[in-house]
């Protein structure tokens, strides 16, 4: 076994789909189940692992560079698998930390990550041809990985996600950020199967864009609700984190405000509000990042 191998063994794939049954208003009408991507591993959470392994299995990368911010689910992803599968790992990040690294930067110093600190005028761009060619020449060997992890391979692994789920449904939701991985489960649906994304940015019209430039012909099978963003990106109003902590101590696995508790908080107003027909089978899509809330 290579150590790519290796380090997917220590996963846990297929990952568990449980039955979710909440005493919130409108739920006894629907049967739901969460697809448990966060316990894929206690570092590589969830969709991040989902979006990297396609980009790492078939590719001997000598050095991966990529992009993110201080707190970003996919830079703590991709510098763990890198140390795991010794690789050179250069971090670009938004903002300069030294004085005070966030948990995730600290990891990443315990990985031997090679960290740039930048400012958001070079962060902006971080998608250009001209910045990313001459970034290339600096590091000839290297693999650039966009942010989030977010290019055309991420949506193969993002596809197994959905063929894991071995029962019949009718919804599967999911955040959306940068739209890769809405775009994959997009591309794995059934027929009569609806993907409802929910937007965790202010961004209609944006993250549509986004998610259809992963897709290479146009499907209609995936919505974006943007009821949900509660005031922008890693923006938690006291409703949501009052939520969070109630959903913390008497569910059965825990969320954060940033992805996995918008979604959840859309799922509780939307059932409320009976947006599902009645008998719809529901499948939410945890999609990890707790490591970005952590305070230490
Ligand atoms: C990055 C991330 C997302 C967003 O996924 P996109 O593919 O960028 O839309 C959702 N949930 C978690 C936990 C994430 O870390």
């Amino acid at each position: 076994m290579n150590a790519f191998e290796i380090l997917e063994k220590s996963l846990l794939l297929p990952s568990p789909l449980i039955p979710f049954c909440p005493s919130w208003d409108g739920a006894e009408s629907v049967s739901i189940w969460v697809k448990r991507d966060d316990m894929i591993h206690p570092v590589i959470s969830g969709n991040k692992w989902r979006k990297l392994a396609y980009a790492l299995r078939d590719n001997q990368a000598a050095e991966v560079i990529s992009f993110g911010g201080g707190f970003s689910n996919h830079i703590h992803a991709l510098g763990y698998v890198c140390y795991k599968l010794k690789i050179k790992f250069t971090a670009i990040i938004r903002g300069d930390y030294s004085a005070a690294p966030t948990p995730m930067i600290c990891d990443l110093m315990r990985w031997n990550t090679q960290i740039e600190y930048v400012n958001r005028i070079t962060y902006q761009k971080r998608n250009d041809e001209q910045y990313l060619s001459a970034l290339q020449t600096k590091h000839p060997l290297a693999t650039i990985i966009p942010e989030g992890g977010s290019q055309q391979a991420a949506l193969m692994g993002v596809q197994e996600l959905v063929h894991e789920i071995t029962i019949p449904f009718d919804a599967i939701m999911a955040p959306v950020a940068s739209g890769a991985t809405l775009a994959g489960i997009t591309s794995a649906l059934g027929e009569n199967q609806t993907a409802i994304g929910i937007g965790v940015l202010k961004g209609q019209g944006y993250l549509e864009s986004l998610v259809s430039q992963f897709l290479p012909h146009p499907i209609n099978n995936w919505v974006i609700n943007h009821n949900y963003h509660c005031g922008g990106y890693a923006k938690v109003p006291a409703t949501l984190a009052t939520f969070c902590e109630e959903f913390n101590q008497t569910m059965p696995f825990k969320i954060e405000p940033v992805y996995s508790g918008k979604v959840f908080w859309a799922l509780k107003n939307m059932l409320s509000v009976g947006f599902f027909e009645p008998g719809t089978k529901i499948v939410i899509v945890h999609t990890g990042g707790l490591q970005g809330a952590r305070d230490s």
